[in-house]
This record gives C-alpha cells, structure tokens and sequence, in this order.
C-alpha cells in the first residue's frame, strides 16, 4: 500500500472504533506529505463537525516562576538558581483579568510554578475568588500538584478548569524525567481529584522527549481517553540550556510530529477542547495557526505584562517575549482570521465533553 492509503486505511479503522497503539503509533509516524495532509484535513473535518470553526482564547497569566520542584527538562525548575524569581500581586493580576475581560476574552488561565504552602493557597484563593466576582471570565488554574482539600478550596472560590500535564502517560519515562520524589502515581491522582471534584479536566503531554517512543504517544492518547479527559493542553519538547536534560543535549520535537499528535487526539476524542500551544510557535511563527488546522480549537494568548515575560521560560526561544497583549491581541485576530476561522469573543468556549460526561449516568463517568 502506498503511505497515503495505508494512512486513510487506519484513519477509516479508528473512526470505526477500532483504535489500537499500533494503529495510532502508525499515522503519528506518517512522514509521507500526501499521507500527512490527509491525516490533518480528517482531524480538521472532525473538528469542524464537533466544535466546530470558532477558536476560544484563554488569556495566560504567568502568575509566578517561583517553583519547589525540580522536573528535569524546565526552565524553572528550583535548581535554575540563574532565574530572577517574581510572584505578581493581587493587583497586578487583577488588572490584567479585568483587561482579558474587556477584551471579551471569555476565559483565563493563571499559571504557575508549584508552591503547596499555605501562604500560596490563601493568596490564589483570594485572587480566584475577586476574579470570579469582578469578571465574567472562565476561570482555569494551572498551579501543578496540589492536595484535594486545596483543589476543593479553589473550585469553591470561583476556579472550574484545572490543567495539569501528565507529562507522559508511561511510568518508566516519567521517572526518567524527574527526580525521585516526584512521583507519577501522585499526579495521575490529582487528575482523579480533580474529576471527583467537578472541575473540567485537562492534561496533556511533551511531544518528542528524549526517550519517547511513538507507541508511548499513542498510548497518550490512550490515557486521554481512558482518564475520560475534557480538555488537552500539549506541545512539543523543546531543550533548555539551564537544565539537566536541555544541557544533555537532547534535541527538541519535530513540529509535524506535534501536529500528528494534535490530529490523532482529535480523531481519537472528537469533542473536546485542544490548545495550539505556544510551543509550536516557538518552532515556527504560524506554528498555532497550524496546530488550529490539524484539529486544536484553544489559543491561549500570554497576557503577563512584559516585565516579566523573560523570566517565565520553560524552554528557550520563548516567542513576544516583548509584544503587549494589546499587540498580541490584534496580531493573533489577523492570524486566525487568515486561515477562515473566527475567534469565540465574549464566550467561555467550555469542552462539549465536559458537557456529555455530566449527562452521562454516574456509572459511566468513570472507566
Ligand atoms: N508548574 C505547573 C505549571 C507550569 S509548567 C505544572 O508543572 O503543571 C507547565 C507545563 O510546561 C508543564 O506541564 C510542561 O509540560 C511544560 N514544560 C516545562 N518545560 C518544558 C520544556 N522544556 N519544553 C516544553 N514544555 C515544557
Ligand atoms: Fe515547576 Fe511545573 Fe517547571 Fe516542574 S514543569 S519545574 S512543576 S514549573
């Protein structure tokens, strides 16, 4: 079979139900361009039939790099001890919510390095809730590993999204990846945490680390589905020198590997929310705009004022580390706008699963 019939072949399969590793480790491998444009026109088709041409922002609060963990591949681990470290104020992010809000943004996400101390806890209790009561934004935390009774605190003050990345859905690599007590099993049950709490759950993974195989990609994709997901927020690996595995000198993900991934998500869970992450612009300039084409329907447009943008780095080669969000906001309308789609403002743009997992008899919700 030539690569674009094998790849329609296993595209006709999964959308019948059959979704095997094997199946999905082969059209994440597709290399072939006639095999590639046709595995991302079948995720775009999805998508257009599911949640349909309107891209949702979530404006991005980078509210701290202060961070009490050590994972091997970020720029902000506690061991970058070259980091200058800062933590806004409850003014400084009131300001900015209140501007996302104004521009119709609909949804906002604060995320931060990994604090569990109470001060931490109180301070972004606080802040949720004076959002929730002086906006009408969807309010989505990325704030890592937390207790439930802390997650339970949040969701009560105003919070209803929680992201927290998997990482990678295979243990062994997990460990590869982090020091010794961070452990894989403790992350996979915050997402249960999350779930039982009623928070619209995202996860996602690195694409393309040091050690990852296809399978292991499908396998996410698995783990996605099996985990009864609502949202997904993945991108590329992408090396930082100042950390212990950037200065191992392993290289950075492939962009068509990332946007096969975005597009074997899709066709794989048809109804849920995908960001095109701001890694994917950091591999190349319209990088968000084709993640939106191989089937993500989220851009979360960075609104951290730009004194700060430099010392929030996961990886290097950060993009706009010196453009407004007012500038942001105009450029990324004109991006969106060229590939025919248009931007969801004033609107929270929430996960149709999240939605059908609510409708669905308890018994269900959890496989
Ligand atoms: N501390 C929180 C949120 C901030 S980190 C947490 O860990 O959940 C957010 C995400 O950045 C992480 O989940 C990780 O997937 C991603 N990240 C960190 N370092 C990265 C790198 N070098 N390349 C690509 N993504 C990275
Ligand atoms: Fe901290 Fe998150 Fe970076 Fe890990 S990935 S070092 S928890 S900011």
């Amino acid at each position: 079979m030539n690569p674009a019939a094998d790849i329609a072949h296993a595209i006709a399969r999964i959308q019948a139900g059959q979704v095997t590793t094997d199946r999905l480790a082969r059209l994440l491998a597709a290399t072939d361009p006639a095999a590639v444009a046709l595995l991302r026109q079948a995720a775009y088709r999805v998508k257009c039939s599911t949640v349909g041409r309107t891209v949702y922002f979530r404006a991005l609060i980078e509210y701290s790099n202060v961070c009490a963990k050590n994972c091997l591949y970020c720029g902000i681990r506690a061991g970058n001890a070259e980091v200058a470290r800062y933590t806004l104020s409850h003014d400084e992010v009131l300001e900015r919510a209140r501007w996302a809000d104004a521009q119709g943004y609909g949804s906002l996400v604060i995320q931060s390095g990994e604090r569990q101390d109470a001060a931490f806890v109180d301070t972004m209790t606080a802040l949720v809730r004076a959002i929730r009561a002086e906006t009408t934004l969807g309010i989505t935390l990325s704030l890592g590993e937390q207790s439930e009774s802390v997650y339970r605190a949040w969701f009560d003050a105003g919070a209803h999204r929680y992201l927290l990345r998997i990482e990678t859905s295979n243990p062994e690599l997990y460990r590869a990846l982090h020091p010794a007590d961070h452990r894989f099993a403790a992350r996979r049950d915050c997402l249960d945490a999350l779930r039982r709490i009623g928070y619209q759950v995202g996860t996602g993974v690195m694409i393309g680390l040091p050690g990852q195989t296809l399978r292991d990609l499908a396998n996410d994709i698995l783990f996605f589905r099996d985990q009864d997901i609502d949202m997904i927020g993945m991108g590329p690996y992408l090396p930082h020198a100042q950390t212990p595995l950037g200065a191992a000198g392993a290289p950075g993900a492939p962009l068509d590997l990332a946007l096969n991934m975005i597009a074997v998500t899709r066709l794989v869970l048809p109804d849920i929310n995908i960001a095109a992450t701001t890694a994917l612009q950091a591999i190349t300039d319209d990088g968000r705009e084709l993640g939106l084409l191989a089937g993500a329907n989220i851009i979360m447009p960075n609104i951290t004022d730009t004194r700060y943008r430099a010392a929030y780095q996961l990886y290097d080669n950060k993009p706009c580390l010196n453009e407004t969000a007012a500038q942001c906001r105009g450029c990324l309308q004109a991006r969106i706008e060229r590939i025919g789609e248009t931007i969801g403002f004033g609107r929270r743009g929430d996960s149709p699963r999240f939605a059908r997992r609510l409708a669905r008899p308890a018994a269900e919700t959890t496989p």
